[in-house]
């Protein structure tokens, strides 16, 4: 099988995420994507956050009816500050040996790579799809991109064609997936939940009717 891992905050879950999942999902030919909520997101201010639990459902409900989505307790349920190389070797209890293992990131994110935990490892524990949107498509952010890898693992090189970074002792890839670019992001729609203002078709229905029924990010009535 060929595996998507798509973490994030959701909070809440939104088109943008769900949409550039379908892209990937269509360029890579993936069979899964694994959703997976974070347990403790860093730096966001604690009265901002719906509780795990919310926001697993939240995934949860939106993920209902397709059949390549799966959403992934396995953070919430360790509970604690979320690591990749954690999360990666848990997924690798779950998964095959046989099975291809892409780690979803958007590319302002994974440019932050030295400052994760254990950046190397986790470079050499699974492949990369790293989306660009809009922007980001250029020659100069995969040249950025590149700079950070070389910094962690020297013997990498761009495959133009492929439009992929490959390690020289390692068959793990790092691909680039331009995406539509979707102007949806969760601290937008909890930004319309205070002003009182629709979130309709920035997420799904039912995560909607969902944040409106737990009354979440201090609902007050929204517009309609
Ligand atoms: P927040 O606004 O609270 O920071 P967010 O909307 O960016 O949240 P996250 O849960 O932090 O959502 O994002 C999880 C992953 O989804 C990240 O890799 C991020 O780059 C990606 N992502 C978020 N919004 C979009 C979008 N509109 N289009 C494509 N990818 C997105």
């Amino acid at each position: 099988m060929r595996i998507g891992i798509l973490g994030g905050t959701f909070n809440p879950i939104h088109y943008g995420h769900l949409r550039s999942a379908e892209e990937v999902r269509k360029a890579l030919k993936l069979d899964e994507i694994r959703f997976i909520p974070s347990a403790l997101p860093p730096h966001k201010p604690k009265d901002e956050v719906a509780s795990a639990a919310d926001r697993l459902e939240m995934v949860r409900i939106a993920l209902e009816g397709y059949s390549s989505y799966v959403c992934d307790p396995v953070e919430v349920e360790r509970g604690g500050p979320t690591y990749t190389l954690d999360t990666l070797k848990e997924l690798a209890r779950t998964t095959s040996d046989e099975d291809e293992m892409f780690f979803i990131i958007g590319a302002d994110a994974f440019l932050e790579l030295s400052t994760w935990y254990e950046p190397k490892q986790v470079l050499n524990a699974v492949s990369f799809a790293v989306t660009l949107r809009g922007n980001q498509n250029t020659a100069e952010y995969i040249e950025a991109i590149l700079k950070v890898i070389r910094e962690i693992e020297p013997g990498s090189c761009f495959d133009e064609f492929l439009r992929e970074i490959k390690f020289a002792d390692n068959e793990r890839v790092i691909k680039f997936i331009p995406i539509t670019e979707v102007d949806i992001s969760a601290t937008r729609i909890r930004q319309c939940i205070r002003a009182s203002s629709s979130i309709r078709h920035l997420l799904p229905r039912e995560v909607e009717l969902f944040i409106i029924r737990r009354q979440l990010y201090r609902y007050s009535g929204i517009a309609h």
